[in-house]
């Protein structure tokens, strides 16, 4: 689950860090209120989106007086930010209103789990801003890299040495990053990012940026960071996915996948990229789908307007074939299908399955051999569905 920038830094006050003064605004008329609290331009507007890359798309600007603060208020909220990482757009409901800080420097600094060495890893940079994916592409040495032994945690001694490596004041640095993994272990994070940290005029650290996302198999002992999530930010698609308790990731191909275990998922996604198709989701069904469950996946399929041909891939185990076609066919009745459906059953009745689904005389079914006919055969279909 992820935050936004004004969550993420009233949390990490909490932790005694140094961010900016800073008031959140949802309305045009709240301005009056901010002129009242933050009295020293220049301010910076930021626009509360989910989404990474807002300074280069007009989502961060700079404001010297009560004029061009209202003007870029007005102009910023309501709007659907676009920015290199989202290009689909978020909308702008909050904009985040903080006092200006006078720059030295700007430093790259988060945490996160590294897979590969199955540990938290701090990433670091002197080069920190809005370039960092540059840096990262084009210079990869100026990115420091420390793993941490989780039983250890950030020892003193690695949190000096990156002090130093960082050329920043020392003491203070340190303070910061240990505040910061204390943050990050404490609420189960799976990103802490702070882009930038930045060193002021005054030769002070301040936190400019925080991006903060929780593990969501920890929301359980986090009611009061998911009672923050804003749905605004997610796809509608998957948000309704979540309320029928379906493993959902939208993706931006033409072939539907309706799947039951994630393994299996996945394999099917990758053969539809072999069969030269490109998935639009990722779904799991799960073990246990009912013929209502497998209405509602049919029902958001459907909803996805790219959507051109569904690729239903079942390896029947708990969830027999039988049930699964009947499924199908109980959901055609409830949802509107526009598209072909190939279906490839294996498994535990599917001899019970295939028989249902060829006397259900519904004109939208195609049955597949075996995955890799499954996987050709969507592909074919989306491309001639997507010709008409
Ligand atoms: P992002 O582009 O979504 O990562 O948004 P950031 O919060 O990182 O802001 C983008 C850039 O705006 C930063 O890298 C800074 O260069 C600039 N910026 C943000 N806050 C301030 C500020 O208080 N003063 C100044 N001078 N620049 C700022
Ligand atoms: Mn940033």
């Amino acid at each position: 689950m992820q935050l936004h920038e004004h969550q993420a830094k009233e949390i990490l006050r909490g932790y005694g860090l140094p961010v900016s003064n800073g008031k959140v605004i949802t309305k045009i008329e709240e301005v009056d209120q901010v002129l009242a609290e933050l009295n020293a331009f220049p301010l910076v507007v930021k626009a509360q989106v989910h989404a990474g890359g807002r300074g280069k798309a007009g989502g961060v600007k700079l404001v010297r007086n009560a004029d061009e603060l209202r003007q870029t208020v007005a102009t910023l909220l309501g709007t659907i930010l676009k920015t290199y990482q989202c290009p689909d757009g978020k909308p702008v409901n909050s904009l985040l209103i903080e006092e200006g800080t006078d720059i030295k420097a700007e430093y790259y600094f988060s945490i996160t789990l590294d897979r590969s060495t199955s540990r938290p890893m701090i990433v670091a940079s002197k080069a920190g801003g809005m370039d960092i994916e540059t840096v990262a592409r084009e210079s990869a040495e100026a990115i420091m890299m420390v793993p941490l032994d989780p039983c250890l945690g950030l020892t003193l001694g690695k949190a000096r040495n990156l002090a130093f490596d960082l050329d920043l004041p020392v003491q203070e640095f340190v303070n910061i990053v240990t505040a910061l993994y204390r943050a990050y272990i404490e609420l189960d994070a799976s990103l802490l990012e702070i882009n930038p940290l930045v060193l002021n005029k005054a030769g002070n650290l301040i936190l400019l940026d925080a991006k903060l996302e929780i593990d969501d198999n920890s929301l359980f002992r986090h009611k009061d960071l998911q009672a923050l999530e804003d749905l605004t930010q997610i796809d509608p698609l998957e948000v309704a996915a979540g309320e029928y308790n379906l493993n959902y990731v939208r993706l931006d191909g033409n072939i539907a996948c309706m799947v039951n275990g994630a393994g299996l998922a996945m394999t099917t996604m990758d053969t539809i990229k072999l069969a030269g198709g490109n998935p639009a989701n990722f779904l799991d069904v799960g073990g246990g789908a009912s013929a209502e469950q497998i209405a509602n996946a049919m029902r958001i399929l459907m909803s996805d307007t790219n959507v051109k041909a569904v690729f239903v891939n079942i390896f029947g185990g708990i969830l027999r074939c039988g049930r699964l076609a009947q499924g199908l066919i109980d959901a055609a009745r409830m949802v509107e299908i526009r598209t072909p459906v190939v279906v490839r059953l294996e498994g535990t009745n599917v001899e019970e399955g295939r028989a249902l689904l060829n006397e259900s005389g519904l004109d939208f079914i195609v049955t597949a051999a075996d995955m890799w006919d499954g996987a050709n055969k969507a592909v074919e279909l989306a491309k001639k569905n997507g010709e008409m």
